[in-house]
């Protein structure tokens, strides 16, 4: 099978603070109205702006990525958070991961409660010993402090209908957001939030939560937030393999998510896409679909795109 041309974006290390995000990569620009792009595109750049204040101010690129997705997440628009895809049952299950570049990680998997899985992910990593929690009570996460919301919270009329539409699981309708970033610091994070993908199975995980699949970070290497059909990714440990390529490949940042994009998931009838960001400032946002809500900003101001 000939794998679908990846459209890749490249910016140049800056040497400074960088950060880039994706709002997932399962739209087709060609069905969004004026409107609707118009929508995106405005959260697309909040989150962006939200990232950006707090790398201009010093912080550390963690924070960064948690402001950025918590955007996303409050954004109706994306399938994270509210707005989420929804199960064959009609539920919410939420995922999302954060990850350091010093190696330290938090995820959370089939969650429902908190109003920023995010910040549930951030929680795990910071207050237990452990990495991953399923299903995390709601007497954990309140006593954690985090804004906890009802399972309606997450269900919009739009994800509704197009639970009604989608025939099977296979037809994939699915998103995820996700942000990278290196700070003043030259250090790097990486976070992702997802609801999967529309019409599965209750209980279902996909890449989000999977250290190494949908999200990395190395202060050595690169910070990766992935997007798209989740098998695939935890198949071909994708966020991992990039950090391999560049860590003992000794490839470029472009060749090395190119090619992970080709041979891991295009190759096997897969598509999604990722955003990248290196200790020096590199940025890279790809993907092999027909679109991806994206933004950037490298010091320059916020650039978005769909398509
Ligand atoms: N990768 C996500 C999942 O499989 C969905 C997506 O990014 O489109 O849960």
């Amino acid at each position: 099978m000939t794998a679908p041309t990846v459209t890749l974006t490249h910016l140049p290390a800056t040497g400074g603070p960088a950060i880039a995000l994706h709002g997932g990569a399962g739209v087709d620009p060609a069905s969004l109205t004026k409107e609707q792009a118009a929508a995106a595109r405005e959260a697309l750049a909040a989150a962006t702006g939200a990232g950006r204040e707090v790398l201009d101010a010093g912080g550390p690129a963690l924070d960064a990525v948690c402001a950025a997705v918590r955007v996303l997440e409050d954004s109706e628009h994306f399938n994270a958070g509210r707005g989420a895809a929804l199960t064959t049952d009609g539920t919410a299950e939420l995922d999302a991961c954060v990850m350091t570049g010093d190696s330290r990680a938090g995820a959370v998997t089939v969650a429902t409660g908190p109003r920023n899985p995010v910040m549930a992910a951030r929680a795990v990593m910071e207050n237990t010993d452990h990495v991953l929690m399923a299903a995390p009570s709601r007497e954990l996460l309140e006593g954690w402090g985090l804004d906890l919301v009802n399972a309606d919270y997450y269900v919009t009329p739009a994800r509704l209908q197009m639970l009604a539409e989608t025939g099977s699981f296979t037809e994939y309708r699915h998103g995820t957001v996700g942000a990278v970033a290196r700070d003043a610091e030259g250090h790097v994070a990486a976070a992702t939030s997802t609801g999967g993908i529309t019409a599965q199975l209750p209980g279902r995980v996909g890449d989000t939560p999977l250290v190494g699949c949908g999200t990395w970070a190395d202060d050595a290497t690169v910070a990766i937030s992935c997007t798209g059909t989740g098998e695939l990714f935890v198949r071909g440990a994708v966020a991992h393999d990039v950090h391999a390529r560049l860590r003992w490949g000794g490839q470029t940042l472009t060749d090395a998510v190119t090619e992970a994009l080709d041979e891991l998931i295009g190759a096997r009838g897969g598509d999604g896409g990722l955003v990248a960001v290196t200790p020096a400032g590199e940025a890279v946002l790809a993907f092999n679909s027909p679109g991806m809500y994206r933004g950037h900003d490298l010091g320059d101001g916020p650039v978005t795109a769909i398509g």
